[in-house]
């Protein structure tokens, strides 16, 4: 007789197949159409060359681990060795350094002065921040510090190339002794992040100094804590001023960077975000003019702003293909689920968020490159679509992520399924790098200060004009509604968002398949949309929409 422990209880069955193994950019049909899109002719193949590389290593089952390690394993701060020698060090898992080694070695922090170099590196960083989503904020970090950093010649000569190295070299060594470094930044204090002018942070010059000042204050956020290099903002005797703030000084001392300690966050695991203070014998040059502070840090700002737009697309596509892949697989009620209507409808309406997201993400990408190049009317387009951009794309990611979740049933809610660590993750991009508000305000500010704005925006928009009825009402209440300056700062949220519908709802016309633009011209544009997911109207081609999501069959 069969002893009790052999047993057998049961056989699984009607669970999924493991999904890693994949192109994660060859899977991602909207990202591939788009990069082909924007790429030029003669780059397209070197660029889906890089991207499969990454996207190999993305959809690696050894480097899915990894990233599950590095949110497991939240960053140690170690403030002093044994013998009581103040050192401010964060320790990370083995992961994390892995990770950001293959992220830097794929060029995610190389995209200035390099042909279609934005497009390459925001495609990149769709693909590759999927495996792990925490250590896309120093590669971010690193990569926009080098407009601001531009304000000063000789300063960008020394530190553009360490920054968009290919070479990764943690540990904190002087900059000159390194093949690669990454930067942070500091400017949100206890006291206010959206309002950095009531920062209370003090630089005096200091005397035969040549550029250099003594920093007195603290951060109340200062992520990536063990980079090489700060941009942070303190108050000069002219103004609110930008300053580079090395954590090792060129002689090999230690500059004076007091973590205070690591934040315990919500999502965003694996990167630490500290507090930091500087004690008066804290050394930074100044950057720029002083007085100059925010207008000098705001490259920094902006170049960010575009990673939390892609971040959210790159994390909508990753919550989207567990959701189809799941339900692909899952059966219920004798069918499999992905076959259900009322399933089909929830997992295209997704659909139509993460696809919406990346081609905005791409279009703007393509954007700073053409800007970068010298053409007026791409900058003047990113002044507007950036920050709303940022609004709409990022603020729809968590309720995206909470629906793909919900696909999964009960196992979604189970940490080994993935998904809510995406959950976690989701909110942050809508908070840093200026909240939803002060996006939403940035677009007024946009419209009021700049008038070549509004006209980039609408000589985009006016591209898709005539392409769908819906699409061509809601350009026109957009004019209507701008044209009415009472109350405006009180409608400012619902402006951006029209904007940023509008240029998403543009680029899906002109470029995605007529089931993909009609779908979302008749929920986001036409009112036939329902508050929740799945509640696309009758027409909708949901079966064309989701198979588009499903990975590529070659
Ligand atoms: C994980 C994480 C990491 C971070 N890392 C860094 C970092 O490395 N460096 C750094 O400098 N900062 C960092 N930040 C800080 C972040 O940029 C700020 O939290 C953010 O800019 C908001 O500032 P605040 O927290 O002071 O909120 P507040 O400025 O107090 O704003 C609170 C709320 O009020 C809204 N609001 C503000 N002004 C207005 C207005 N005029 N009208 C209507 N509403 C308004 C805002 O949108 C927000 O919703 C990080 C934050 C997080 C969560």
């Amino acid at each position: 007789m069969e002893s009790r422990a052999t047993v057998a209880t049961h056989t699984v069955t009607n669970q999924p197949p493991e999904t890693t193994g994949r192109d994660a950019f060859a899977d991602d049909l909207p990202l591939r159409e788009a990069v082909t899109r924007h790429a030029r002719p003669e780059l397209r193949e070197e660029i889906a060359a890089e991207l499969s590389a990454l996207g190999w290593d993305a959809g690696s089952a050894d480097h899915r681990r990894a990233g599950e390690r590095a949110d497991a394993h939240p960053p140690e701060l170690r403030t002093h060795d044994r013998f009581g020698h103040r050192i401010d060090e964060v320790e990370f898992h083995p992961d994390w350094h892995r990770l950001l080694g293959r992220a830097v070695e794929g060029g995610l922090t190389d995209a200035w002065g390099r042909p279609d170099g934005h497009l390459r590196r925001a495609a990149g960083f769709h693909v590759w921040t999927r495996v792990e989503a925490g250590h896309g904020c120093p590669l971010s970090m690193t990569h926009a510090a080098v407009p601001a950093l531009r304000a000063d010649r000789e300063l960008a000569a020394f530190w553009e190339p360490l920054l968009t190295s290919h070479r990764y070299e943690p540990g904190l060594r002087p900059a000159g002794e390194k093949a690669g470094v990454l930067a942070g930044m500091g400017m949100t204090e206890k006291q206010g992040g959206s309002d950095v002018r009531s920062g209370t942070t003090r630089a005096e010059p200091i005397p035969g100094g040549e550029g250099l000042y003594a920093l007195t204050g603290h951060k109340w956020f200062c992520s990536a804590p063990m980079s090489d290099v700060f941009l942070v903002l303190a108050h000069a005797p002219g103004g609110l001023s930008c300053f580079l703030l090395p954590r090792v000084l060129p002689d090999g001392t230690r500059n004076s960077f007091r973590i205070q300690r690591l934040k315990n966050k919500l999502g965003n695991r694996a990167n630490a975000s500290s507090e930091v203070e500087f004690d008066g014998t804290t050394v930074a040059r100044l950057v720029g003019e002083e007085g100059r502070g925010v207008a000098t840090i705001l490259g920094m700002v902006a170049a960010t702003r575009l990673d939390c737009v892609t971040g959210s697309a790159s994390l909508m596509r990753e919550a989207l293909t567990r959701a189809v892949h799941h339900t692909a697989h899952r059966e219920a009620f004798g069918g499999r689920l992905v076959d259900k209507p009322l399933m089909r409808n929830v997992l295209a309406d997704l659909a139509l968020e993460s696809e919406a997201a990346t081609v905005l993400a791409m279009r703007l990408a393509a954007a700073y490159d053409r800007a970068e190049d010298g053409d007026a009317a791409e900058r003047h387009l990113l002044r507007i679509a950036l920050p709303a951009a940022k609004y709409r794309v990022t603020k729809v990611c968590t309720p995206v992520v909470a629906e793909a979740l919900e696909c999964l049933g009960g196992n979604g809610y189970v940490e080994e399924s993935g998904m809510p660590r995406l959950l976690r993750e989701a909110p942050v991009n809508s908070i840093w790098e200026g909240s939803g508000n002060v996006q939403a305000l940035d677009v007024l500010r946009a419209l009021q200060r700049e008038p070549g704005a509004l006209n980039a925006l609408l000589s985009e928009l006016g591209r898709a004009a005539g392409a769908d009825h819906r699409f061509d009402a809601a350009l026109k209440e957009l004019l209507t509604e701008l044209s009415d300056p009472e109350g405006i700062e009180g409608r400012a949220r619902r402006l951006a968002e029209r904007i940023a519908l509008l240029t998403q709802a543009s680029l899906l016309v002109r470029y995605a398949p007529p089931a993909v633009a009609d779908a979302f011209c008749a929920s986001r544009l036409g009112g036939e949309g329902g508050w929740a997911f799945g509640t696309l109207p009758g027409g909708a081609d949901t079966r064309s929409i989701v198979e588009r999501a499903l990975p590529d069959p070659g």
